[in-house]
C-alpha cells in the first residue's frame, strides 16, 4: 500500500501541492486527473522521492526516499530524459543493469517488440524522434517491472498505436495485480479499467471516488470532473437541458405505458 499523508511543497511561494493526502490500494488502478498545473507531478515527483516536501510518504511501511521503497516503485516520467550518447539498447540494459536485473535479455526484446522499437536499438537517443524517444522513455520505465507503477501523463507524445499498446499494457499490468497510478489531464485518454480517481486542483484533493461511487450516481468522469474543477452539476445541466437522451427514452416510455 501506498501511503500518502499531509504532503505539501512549494516553490518559493507558489503552493504547488497543499495537505494532499490519499492511499492507494494494492492491485488497483487510480487515474490522477486535473487541469494544467493542479500538482499532478508535483505529487508523483514528491512519491519517488525526487522533492523535498512536508509531510509523510510511505511504501508498504518504508518511507519512500528508503531504498526497500525505491525498489518497489516504478516511474515512468511525462518527459523523457534519454543519454544523447547511449543507443536505444543501451539504455535499457544501462537501466537493467542499474536495477540489478538478472535475465532481463527476453524482457527488453519483449518491450521493445511491443513498443516497435525492436529495430531502433542501435540508433542514439538523439537520432530518435520525440515519438521514438517517448516509446523508449516507457520501454526503460516498464523495464523493472515494479509493484507499484507511476505514470506521469503517458499518452503525451505517443501516436494511436502506441497509444492502443500501451493500453492493453496497462490492462495486463492490471491483470497482474500490479497498483498502478497514471496521471493525465485528458480525460478522454481514461478509457481503461480504472478502480478510483483522484482529482486535483490548485494543488488540493478534491475528489477521490472509487469508479463503483460515481457509476451508483449515473455520472460519467467527466461529469464528476466539470462538478468538482468548475463547479457545474451535470445533473441540472441535463435537465435544463430537457435532459439526457437516456432520460428523454425514459420519459417516452413512461408516457407510452400510461
Ligand atoms: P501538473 O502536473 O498538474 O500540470 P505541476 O505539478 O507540474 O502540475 O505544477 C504545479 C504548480 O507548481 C504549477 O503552478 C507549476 O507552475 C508549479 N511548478 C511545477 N514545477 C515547478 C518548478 N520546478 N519550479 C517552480 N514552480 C513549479
Amino acid at each position: 500500500m501506498l501511503e500518502v499523508s499531509h504532503v505539501t511543497k512549494k516553490y518559493g511561494k507558489n503552493l504547488a501541492c497543499n495537505d494532499v493526502s490519499f492511499t492507494l490500494e494494492p492491485g488497483s488502478l487510480t487515474v490522477l486527473l486535473g487541469p494544467n498545473g493542479a500538482g499532478k507531478s508535483t505529487i508523483i515527483k514528491s512519491i519517488i522521492g525526487f522533492l523535498k516536501y512536508q509531510g509523510k510518504i510511505m511504501v508498504n511501511g518504508y518511507p519512500n526516499k528508503s531504498s526497500e521503497a525505491r525498489r518497489m516503485v516504478g516511474y515512468i516520467p511525462e518527459l523523457p530524459s534519454l543519454y544523447p550518447t547511449l543507443t536505444v539498447i543501451e539504455h535499457m540494459e544501462f537501466i537493467a543493469r542499474a536495477y540489478k536485473m538478472t535475465n532481463y535479455k527476453e524482457r527488453i526484446e519483449m518491450l521493445l517488440e511491443r513498443f516497435e522499437m525492436a529495430d531502433k536499438k542501435k540508433k542514439f537517443g538523439d537520432e530518435l524522434s520525440k515519438g521514438m524517444q517517448q516509446k523508449l522513455n516507457l520501454c526503460i520505465g516498464l523495464l523493472p517491472n515494479p509493484d507499484i507503477i507511476l505514470l506521469d501523463e503517458p499518452m503525451l507524445g505517443l501516436d494511436p498505436h502506441a497509444i492502443k499498446e500501451l493500453k492493453n499494457y496497462i490492462e495486463e499490468m492490471r491483470q497482474a495485480g500490479k497498483t498502478l497510478f497514471i496521471s493525465t489531464h485528458i480525460i478522454d485518454s481514461v478509457d481503461m479499467l480504472w478502480d478510483r480517481t483522484i482529482i486535483m486542483q490548485n494543488g488540493q484533493v478534491k475528489a477521490n471516488v472509487s469508479r463503483s461511487e460515481i457509476e451508483g450516481q449515473g455520472k460519467s468522469l467527466e461529469d464528476l470532473f466539470f462538478e468538482v474543477t468548475e463547479g457545474i452539476d451535470a445533473s441540472s445541466v441535463r435537465a435544463a437541458e430537457g435532459g439526457s437522451d437516456e432520460e428523454k427514452a425514459e420519459t417516452v416510455k413512461e408516457g407510452e405505458a400510461e
